[in-house]
């Protein structure tokens, strides 16, 4: 496409007014962000996006908030991303244990119901090993990983208490064989 080239071309620059885009963010909507010429012409510019005296207002939950409330170029306010990616961890994880026990979601041993209390266990073990691997990751990034890899048939569904005794059984099992040898 020949116009990426544009350089602070005039005529664009008038156009992107026109359309309420600020001058020089047509081109860096499609250089870095991929968007289509459409696209890129006809969404307007968020407020957050204008910081005035040291203040921008948050997309979220639109209160105007001092820039140290925000990470970096976030468009939310840190408590409005901390809320969403609770809930986002909390949609996640209702659609992975769903996916392994039905809905509603409950413990694959004792019939427990309660989601607080609800985990994906690794059958037979390998958790611990498995998340070694991977490296320490939070919940929301491991029920991501989950939804990823396609829903690996290695998981199930465990309340806290079965999973914790389950842990038990299966390094008893381990260390019973390690003798028998
Ligand atoms: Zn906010
Ligand atoms: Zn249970």
């Amino acid at each position: 496409m020949e116009w990426i080239k544009y350089d602070r071309d005039n005529s664009l620059c008038a156009l992107a007014r026109e359309h309420g885009i600020a001058p020089g963010t047509v081109d860096s909507r499609i250089k870095n962000w991929g968007w289509d010429l459409e696209r890129a012409l006809t969404t307007p510019p968020r407020q957050c996006n204008r910081i005035v005296g040291g203040f921008k207002i948050c997309t979220g939950c639109g209160e105007k908030k001092p820039i140290l409330e925000y990470d970096n170029k976030r468009s939310q306010c840190k408590p409005c991303i901390k809320k969403y990616n609770k809930e986002l961890g909390q949609e996640k994880k209702i659609l992975v244990l769903t996916h392994y026990s039905g809905s509603p979601p409950r413990c694959a041993l004792c019939g427990e119901d309660n989601i607080s209390v609800l985990c994906i266990d690794h059958i037979e073990g390998g958790g611990t090993k498995d998340r070694k691997k991977k490296g320490k990751i939070g919940s929301l990034a491991f029920h991501y990983a989950v939804i990823k890899a396609g829903y690996p048939s290695n998981l199930r569904v465990l309340c806290r208490n079965c999973n914790w005794l389950e842990w038990i059984r299966v390094k008893d099992e381990k260390e019973g064989e390690k003798d028998e040898v």
